[in-house]
């Protein structure tokens, strides 16, 4: 059989029944197989070739293909099969627009050795039913919102027995492998049907060209439309914890005693901020034995294998060189064993001991990501399996409804005194917010639901004001000129928006990394990051905790801008060592309405350094701090033996930006952040910028709360993700138990 004739065939059979009859469901997957089989890389033609041979279908019978005889579903199922078992990370991305789904069942290849970072994508099906029969209409709380703050919210309240909605913007794509795989995140943060993509603005401003298509940098062509800069997040189910990195780094015990001082409220006290964690994670890298970690939560953690850095030479003097830049001197215990390996890089990033937050060195990274199929951990798992949770009778557990497809547009209040939140309008449909990249204008159709004790509002730290906002809850000056009917006038909302700055230098070996070398997409099983360097700037006073996280990514990584996650790593022989600021001072950032329209997106400026928040010098700080972060970099590369190939920086750009006044202007135009938060602050009682009190409870109403990113008053840790699911956690005993 002549393969490629018959993928001709197919093409043609599909195209002319397109013409045929274009409405019946037959031409719609014909449709749907056509742009599968044209986007199909040619890695992958040989498996499907051979798994066409071996199917019962006839070669050139379409609707078998497409039908259920054909193993593993259906044709796309099929390609996505072999993509995983025959491709680089390289040709896999190019089929990411691919991901028509014609069916849901998720692909296996159990056959494959490991290698690097050894994915294998056989992981144990989730239940497909979900329940999402809203069994009542009538809910005792409604959250908005499934990510890091309103994912694990949702499932404690359920589980504590009230009857919860859980409404979510996007769909559930928790089984593709976007969503599974974790060196796939990249991918997962780019991948239409996950991403709602936000613009800001520097001189990584995209711009959309009269052709439709998109251009990146600061000469645009006639007529092109002003974006902005890309800034990712996701739309889907499990919010930015279903595209995200996965890395689990505990916050700065200051960042809790930071709330406890500012609200007087003692239950954020770090010792019982702790609970929390060990409440939520799963760890799966120590011993249970171990005090401050928790090994029956939800959220598996685990640590990439150092076996895996043993097998590439490169990976060695990265690490034998960021060490020598960290001043361990010369690493006699760097003799290519696990326990020399072990005696350089620090294991327990989250450990509760007195000295880790000041700890400089280097650590292994604990990622969210299951060791029992190295699949993607997150809230999504925690709200289907509380979502599907049955007792023994095999009746329902749980009172947990998904509400897909649906964007709030408007918090609704009665006429009290003070006004009580008493339920929520929105719009049911697909793609309906203007950052899902598949928008194409659609309205929605209105709805109305009522909670008959609390709205939640989780939406994250672009949407939560927006939605406050929408719902007359804000700076009266703001919702006046919009003419929105204030409901509570909160000058806060929206203000105080803040984020890291993040800078990266790129260094280029004349080689691949070895362990990269033939090794197929489908098998690495992290997100690729295994290692973090945690240092002081000189501007950190005595006492005070490290500011620089230096995060080691192998890729080609300089931030945000469409096609990143194919240009990042397209090549195998880069690294990026990039710096993550923490505790900056910018705190100028704002997220206004653009109109009052629910679809479209909110303006999102962030005031960077000197065009933000001053105060102090805080500005020229948190400069010095990431030029020293750029300068560590640089070390680190230039310090390393080159067991394999030196490095050479190939950004921001060696002799080019080499002085401290050129490096520190690169840093102003090129620093990126995506751990965005804040924007709806927890503040003490007498802090008329304060939209939270303690216990989450938006100021001025009743019956409504905020959980998410946006309710911290300052940017928490280096990472942001486990310090949010704490803080769900947190809420979830503050409603249940009333604490
Ligand atoms: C590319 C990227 C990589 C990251 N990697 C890491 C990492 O490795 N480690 C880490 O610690 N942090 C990481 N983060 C940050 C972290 O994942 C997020 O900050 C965190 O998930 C925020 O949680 P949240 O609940 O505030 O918001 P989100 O997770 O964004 O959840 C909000 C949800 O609400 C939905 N929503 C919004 N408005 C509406 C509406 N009107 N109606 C219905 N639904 C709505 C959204 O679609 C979204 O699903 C990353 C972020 C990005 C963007």
């Amino acid at each position: 059989m002549n393969f490629l004739r018959t993928l001709g065939f197919l093409l043609v059979s599909s195209a002319v029944a397109q013409d045929a009859a274009s409405s019946s469901a037959a031409d719609a997957q014909a449709a749907a197989a056509l742009k599968i089989l044209s986007s199909m890389p040619t890695c992958g033609l040989q498996c499907l070739e051979a798994a066409v041979a071996t199917s019962p279908c006839a070669a050139t019978d379409l609707a078998c293909q497409l039908a259920s005889s054909c193993s593993n579903c259906t044709m796309q199922a099929q390609i996505e099969l072999c993509v995983v078992k025959s491709c680089t990370i390289k040709e896999a991305l190019t089929t990411k627009n691919a991901s028509v789904t014609l069916c849901h069942q998720p692909v296996r290849d159990e056959s494959e050795p490991v290698c690097l970072t050894a994915l294998t994508v056989h992981a144990s099906v989730l239940p497909h039913a979900r329940r999402q029969d809203n069994t009542t209409s009538e809910y005792e709380y409604i959250i908005i919102g499934s990510g890091a703050g309103g994912g694990p919210l949702a499932s404690r309240l359920a589980i504590a027995g009230f009857k919860v909605l859980l409404i979510k913007a996007g769909d559930d794509q928790g089984e593709s492998n976007d969503y599974r795989v974790p060196a796939w995140q990249p991918n997962a943060q780019e991948a239409p049907a996950m991403a709602w993509d936000f613009y800001e603005r520097d001189t990584k401003t995209t711009w959309r060209k009269t052709d439709g298509s998109l251009y990146v940098g600061q000469d645009p062509p006639a007529g092109a439309e002003y974006l902005g800069i890309l800034y990712p997040r996701s739309g889907t189910l499990g919010g930015c914890g279903s595209h995200n990195a996965m890395v689990m780094v505990y916050p700065f015990e200051s960042d809790w005693e930071y709330i406890q001082s500012i609200t007087g409220d003692d239950s954020w006290a770090p010792n019982n901020m702790r609970g929390y964690f060990e409440k939520l994670e799963r760890n799966e890298y120590l011993p249970s034995s171990i005090v401050g970690h928790g090994f029956s939560g939800w959220l598996r953690t685990t640590l990439t294998p150092l076996t895996l850095v043993l097998e590439d030479q490169k990976l060695l003097s990265l690490i034998q060189g960021a060490a020598s830049a960290m001043g361990q001197g010369l690493l006699t215990t760097l003799h290519g064993t696990v326990a020399g390996l072990g005696h350089i890089l620090l294991g327990d990033l989250n450990n509760p001991g007195a000295g880790r937050d000041q700890t400089q060195a280097l650590w292994q990274v604990p990622l969210s990501v299951d060791p029992k199929d190295y699949s993607r951990s997150g809230p999504r798992g925690f709200i289907i399996e509380t979502a599907n949770a049955v007792n023994s009778d095999g009746s329902r557990k749980y009172h947990l409804d998904l509400q897909m497809h649906t964007l709030a547009s408007k918090v609704v209040f009665d006429t009290g005194s003070p006004p009580k939140a008493i339920g929520v309008d929105y719009l049911q449909g697909q793609s309906l917010y203007a950052a899902d990249p598949r928008n194409a204008g659609a309205q929605g159709t209105t709805g109305y639901v009522c909670a008959s004790k609390e709205v939640i509002i989780s939406a994250g730290a672009f949407n939560t004001p927006q939605l406050l906002k929408l719902s007359g809850i804000g700076p009266k000056s703001e919702l006046d000129s919009f003419g929105i009917d204030v409901i509570a006038d909160l000058p806060g909302v929206g203000t105080n928006l803040q984020d890291r700055y993040e800078i990266g230098v790129v260094g280029e070996a004349p080689t691949d990394f070895a362990v990269l070398k033939g090794c197929t997409f489908g098998r690495l099983r992290t997100s690729g990051i295994a290692v973090v360097v945690s240092k002081k700037s000189s501007t950190q006073a005595a006492g005070t905790d490290p500011d620089l996280l230096m995060l080691g990514v192998p890729g080609d990584f300089r931030g945000y801008r469409p096609g990143y996650a194919y240009d990042s790593i397209k090549e195998h022989n880069h690294w990026t060592w990039a710096t993550l600021k923490a505790h900056s001072h910018n705190n100028a950032d704002t997220v206004r309405l653009r109109s009052t329209n629910p679809r479209d997106t909110p303006s999102i400026i962030f005031n960077s350094f000197d065009t933000g928040n001053t105060a102090n010098g805080g500005d020229v700080e948190d400069l010095q701090a990431a030029y020293e972060g750029v300068q560590l970099a640089r070390e680190m590369f230039d310090k390393l033996i080159p067991l394999d190939g030196k490095f050479h920086e190939i950004w921001p750009g060696g002799s080019n930006v080499s002085t401290e006044t050129e490096v520190k202007q690169c840093i102003k135009d090129e620093a990126w952040g995506h751990h965005a938060s804040c924007s709806a602050p927890i503040g003490a009682d007498d802090d008329p910028m304060a939209v939270l009190d303690s216990k989450f409870r938006v100021r001025g109403v009743n019956g409504l709360r905020v959980v998410d990113a946006s309710a911290f008053p300052k940017i928490p840790g280096t990472f942001i993700a486990l310090p949010t699911y704490m803080l769900s956690e947190k809420a979830a005993d503050v409603i249940i138990n009333g604490l």
